[in-house]
């Protein structure tokens, strides 16, 4: 409040002076307007002839009605190129990383911590697009009795509540099932990172239908890791997959199979 009343002090004078100013712009506005004319009122006459009207401290800001009918192109106010300026350099996104070896690394241990805890070795992550891991999760199955708990379901859990998977990368040792196929298009993930799809091929036609972006790599660690189980344990695997048990096996099934021991 103070401040307001020493400044329309310190106008007040300003407004007396500025008398031949008042009547050289309001000659300008009557007179036909050159260049240089209507260059010097915009100069000179603005801000003097809008001191001339001052009496509330609020008609100041009428100012620029104005100006914006004086029919010359002035330059723009500083603080509107300033601010162009910023809206430039602003909007800079992080650059989009895209490492699916080193990715694959992380789903892979993932993998093979499945496989030390009596689990099936597949394993998965998820990453943005600086290339930072969001979330991993590994086949869970056999440790949780969940048939639902594929490392990518794990993944996709550990994830958490979120609103960016359209710009998450899925990463998976394995070509995912359609479970898991359904999950990352419900979510709207559009680019997935396979490492093998030799020991099993996936929904990747119903991926590719939906537009998203598949990277197989062909890993043969992904491969062997998981022939190697499938070899050993082909009842787990079978019962992962969704396959029943043969008819000779389903006449002594007694429920105790449990997995591998590790
Ligand atoms: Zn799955």
């Amino acid at each position: 409040m103070a401040k307001k009343k020493s400044k329309s002090a310190s106008r007040k004078p300003a407004r007396t002076k500025s008398s031949t100013g008042r009547v050289k712009a309001a000659k300008a506005a009557t007179r036909k307007p050159t260049k240089r004319s209507t260059a010097r009122s915009t100069a000179r006459g603005a801000s003097r002839s809008a001191a001339a009207v001052v009496a509330p401290p609020g008609l100041a800001t009428s100012q620029p009605s104005v100006r914006s009918t004086t029919p010359v192109a002035a330059a723009p106010p500083a603080a509107t190129v300033r601010e162009s300026s910023r809206v430039r350099i602003s909007p800079l996104r992080p650059k989009a990383v895209f490492e699916p070896q080193a990715w694959m690394a992380e789903a892979l241990r993932e993998a093979r911590q499945g496989l030390n805890e009596g689990g099936i070795p597949i394993g998965a992550a998820l990453v943005d697009r600086r290339g930072e891991i969001v979330s991993r999760g590994h086949n869970m199955r056999v440790q949780l009795g969940d048939p639902t708990a594929h490392a990518e379901m794990i993944c996709l859990r550990n994830a958490g509540r979120r609103r960016d998977w359209s710009e998450l990368i899925l990463i998976t040792t394995l070509s995912p099932c359609i479970m898991c196929s359904g999950a990352a298009l419900l979510f709207g993930i559009r680019n997935i990172v396979i490492g093998e799809n030799q020991n099993f091929l996936g929904a990747e036609n119903l991926l590719i239908q939906h537009g998203v972006k598949l990277t197989v790599l062909r890993d043969p660690r992904c491969q062997e890791l998981l022939k190697q189980f499938i070899d050993a344990y082909p009842e787990v695997w079978n019962e992962d997959i969704g396959l029943p048990p043969p008819p000779d096996d389903a006449d002594h099934d007694d429920g105790s199979d449990a997995g591998p021991e590790k």
